[in-house]
């Protein structure tokens, strides 16, 4: 019925019908002719770049309230194979954007482990303790080993002398890592073999952090449907579409599993354990306390839907911590690269109402077209969000 309209209007005016809207099935010649100066036919995806014309206020925070824990950083990433380390920043960046910004501690929870976390160690933490704290990782490589059960809790143990302060476990379990090879059989989140390691966690009062699934659009087919078509455009390897992957719901209910049968292991659910279904991470924070969420690279989510959000502050305000998942110069990543501007952007998002404004330093919003609105929180819960709750996990004083 539209075409009508726009005829009728067309003829009214005697402006071009074509500036209405798109979408009309006249055909093209005539569509290029009414079409008004400066409009382009067929304006590709990837350089659509609209302009936000609300007028709406904008606050700029540039340092945290109160003094901030980064709970999930990637200052390094380590080699599983050989166990070298790179470091994708220098020391003294990173601490200058820290004293910027008003945080006192990073985690970085991709240190490693064998020689290669006593490297991270030694680099990050031991000469600045209160400012740089590092995880350790699983030995995945072996993890189809015979006694790799036993060997990986006595792993823990070593990683903790060594100075690790928690467990990093990235979406490999569930996602990547199969046993016997890249054609073997994908090893499940809950696979008892990791029982040991769960609970020297706990013996050893190291939280886990841990990465299970990513967001569902990653389950669905890369069309014009996909809310994340531009995101897994640019990197289609991060589709866990079809094949033999699991859906999103049985890696969180595996996980999930995880988490009641080690009550004594602190478990820190990365990027809100499932951050498009807060409903479903409600109901889990209600059955397992030894489970919280950290809330890096999903304020695009988060921000989405602010009433939502806010309540879930309100409710589980002792149980959320800070995390951006930035990575320095990690720029295939718009929403992660460490800086001034990702900083700013998360306390905007906590600290104030501010509306409709981007989650990332980015020209086009890297997660889906989408803007986010502030949640505005008290500052009890800041204080919490901020550091509070990260502390208390760590064991640390700010
Ligand atoms: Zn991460």
């Amino acid at each position: 019925m539209r075409w009508k309209r726009r005829d009728w209007l067309a003829g009214v005016s005697g402006v071009a019908a074509a500036a209405l809207g798109t979408g009309c099935s006249r055909p093209a010649s005539k569509e290029a002719e009414s079409r008004p100066a400066g409009a382009q036919p067929g304006l590709p995806l990837e350089q659509y770049e609209p302009k936000s014309m609300l007028h709406a206020a904008e606050s700029k925070v540039p340092r945290a309230r109160f003094p901030v824990i980064d709970i999930h950083t990637h200052l390094t990433f380590v080699n599983p194979k050989d166990q070298k380390v790179k470091h994708n920043g220098s020391v003294e960046e990173i601490l200058a954007v820290m004293d910027r910004k008003n945080i006192r501690t990073l985690v970085d929870l991709t240190g490693g482990c064998g020689d290669g976390l006593k490297e991270t160690v030694a680099h990050w933490q031991t000469p600045h303790p209160d400012r740089f704290l590092v995880f350790t990782e699983p030995w995945w490589s072996r993890a189809s080993e015979p006694n790799y059960a036993q060997f990986q809790a006595e792993e823990i143990q070593k990683a903790h002398q060594a100075g690790a302060k928690g467990i990093k476990v990235l979406k490999t379990l569930g996602l990547y890592l199969r046993d016997g090879g890249p054609e073997g059989k994908l090893v499940k989140v809950d696979d008892p073999r990791f029982d040991p390691m769960w609970e020297a966690a706990a013996a050893l009062n190291m939280p886990v952090a841990i990465h299970t699934s990513d967001p569902e659009a990653f389950f669905l087919p890369i069309d014009r449907y996909n809310e994340r078509y531009e995101e897994l455009h640019a990197h289609p390897d991060w589709s866990f579409y079809g094949k033999d992957f699991p859906s999103n719901r049985e890696l969180q209910e595996a996980r999930a599993r995880v988490i009641g049968r080690h009550p004594k292991t602190q478990f820190i659910a990365l990027h809100v354990a499932d951050a498009e279904d807060l409903r479903y991470v409600s109901e889990l924070m209600d059955k397992y306390p030894n489970m919280s969420v950290e809330i890096g690279a999903r304020i695009g989510e988060l921000g989405r839907q602010p009433r939502a959000a806010r309540k879930f502050f309100d409710k589980y305000q002792d149980r959320i911590l800070f995390g951006t998942d930035a990575v320095p110069h990690g720029d295939a990543y718009p929403q992660q690269v460490y800086g001034d501007l990702l900083y700013e952007i998360y306390y905007r998002f906590l600290e104030t109402e501010d509306e409709y404004f981007d989650y990332a330093p980015a020209r086009i919003p890297p997660q889906g077209r989408w803007r986010i609105y502030g949640l505005g929180l008290a500052e009890g819960i800041l204080k919490k969000v901020y550091h509070g709750n990260a502390a208390r996990l760590l064991g640390i004083k700010v």
